[in-house]
């Protein structure tokens, strides 16, 4: 199948531009032998290049291009299926921008083309030419150094890897995560996780019950959740649990109970964070956004978890504002090799900013993805790159230091 690939990148300070013609004419060997043509913009500091050719040869020569040292930042910004070539005939052709007209560039890069029956049509591909010529977009290209250019340093300090011992008589347990600003070295709150009592994932314990009893057991938890969390001396910490959201609707007189639990173990409303995650459908949105009202109205804060990840994450924006959106790693993975990553994070970043929302990112595994999400402006984060979660304990936490 016909593949068009684009992608933008940096050139490296060390590469001669006068070197790049007998680049593009070396990569021209090994493309017409995969039958793969495109063209190569370069405006003196990025490049932007659109491949076409069948699928596997299209995937594997950008695989070769994301490896090659003399670029970097390399984001992907549209990867699709077309009838035809846009622009077949020349191998790889190399388009210097700064050699032709400002106003006149785009149609020359357009002449180059091989299907101007196609581009007359409004086309995503031509689109993307049509930005990065006129450079609208700069204002987004975060230019973030490579990941080695931080150590993560684990923290010595007060409650590292404290552990206590398990809360007798009970049916689970609880890990802790730290949820962190890492640059102002900030601890902002600790999530606590469900476990079974042996420490297995909050997936195993839900699987070993049925029917209403879910709600019931994932209510009850949270008695075990405080009280831990009383027991490693979290008192003056923001702490977060998370809830589906029927569980509210389900069970009589839930929220209540939670502030008992939480007044029992001599913690406050206002220290604690309530997750819910949009994975369930919520089939009674009036009561669960009635459930809501009153815990903000004692004092406890809302957050919407996995947010962008389920069908109604805009929906229940559009109903309640919560306090904090996090946002999962399902849409943090790779996102600074990634466009449309790139511009929904950055979509939801400015609509939570709108609101005056709190944004997390959740699942951060990797430096490069961290400097991405602090360029676009989050500065809470969660991961396995600071703390990954710890049973019944709080795990130290590795803070960046810049080498
Ligand atoms: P969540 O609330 O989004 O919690 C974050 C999950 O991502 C945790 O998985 C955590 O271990 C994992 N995680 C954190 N950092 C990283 C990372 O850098 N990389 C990767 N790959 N994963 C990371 P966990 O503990 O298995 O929990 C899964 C989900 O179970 C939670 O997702 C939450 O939705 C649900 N859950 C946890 N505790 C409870 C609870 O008490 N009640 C209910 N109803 N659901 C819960
Ligand atoms: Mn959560
Ligand atoms: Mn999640």
């Amino acid at each position: 199948m016909l593949t068009t690939i684009i992608y933008r990148s940096h050139i490296d300070d060390g590469v001669p531009v006068s070197t790049l013609e007998s680049m593009v004419a070396a990569a021209n060997v090994k493309n017409s032998h995969a039958d793969v043509t495109g063209i190569l913009l370069f405006n003196g500091t990025h490049f932007f290049q659109l491949l076409e050719g069948p699928e596997e040869s299209v995937f594997a020569i950008y695989r070769r291009i994301c490896e090659d040292t003399r670029h970097y930042n390399l984001v992907e910004l549209l990867c699709d299926y077309a009838p035809s070539r846009r622009f077949g005939s020349t191998g790889m052709e190399l388009f210097d921008l700064r050699e032709h007209d400002r106003d006149k560039v785009l149609q020359e890069v357009l002449n180059k083309s091989t299907s101007k029956y196609q581009l007359a049509y409004d086309d995503r591909a031509l689109r993307f030419f049509r930005t990065f010529v006129e450079a609208t977009e700069r204002q987004n290209y975060f230019e973030i150094p490579p990941g080695d250019s931080w150590d993560f340093v684990p923290d010595e300090d007060v409650l590292s890897s404290e552990s206590i011992p398990p809360i007798a008589e009970v049916a689970c347990s609880f890990a802790f995560q730290p949820v962190i600003d890492p640059l102002a070295r900030e601890v902002v709150s600790l999530e606590a996780l469900l476990r079974t009592p042996d420490g297995n994932s909050p997936e195993t314990y839900f699987n070993a019950l049925s029917g209403d009893d879910i709600y019931a057991a994932d209510l009850s938890s949270k008695k075990v959740a405080f009280a831990m969390a009383a027991a490693l001396n979290l008192r003056k910490q923001m702490l977060s649990v998370n809830l589906l959201p029927m569980t509210l609707v389900n069970v009589p007189g839930a929220v209540n109970f939670l502030l008992q639990e939480i007044k029992q173990n001599g913690l406050v409303p206002e220290q604690i964070l309530v997750e819910f995650t949009e994975s369930e459908v919520i089939s009674r949105l009036e009561e669960f956004t009635g459930a809501v009202r009153q815990l903000k109205a004692a004092g406890i804060s809302v957050a919407i978890d996995d947010f962008g990840a389920g069908f109604a994450g805009l929906l229940l924006l559009a109903q309640f504002q919560p306090d904090r959106v996090k946002i999962n790693r399902d849409l943090i993975r790779d996102v600074h090799k990634s466009g449309p990553r790139q511009a929904i994070i950055q979509a939801i970043i400015q609509c939570c900013t709108s609101l005056e929302i709190s944004v997390t990112a959740v699942g951060v595994e990797k430096p490069e993805e961290w400097m991405w999400l602090e360029s676009a402006g989050i500065t809470t984060f969660q991961g396995y790159l600071f703390a990954a979660p710890m049973h019944n304990g709080i795990p130290s936490v590795a803070w960046p230091e810049k080498k």
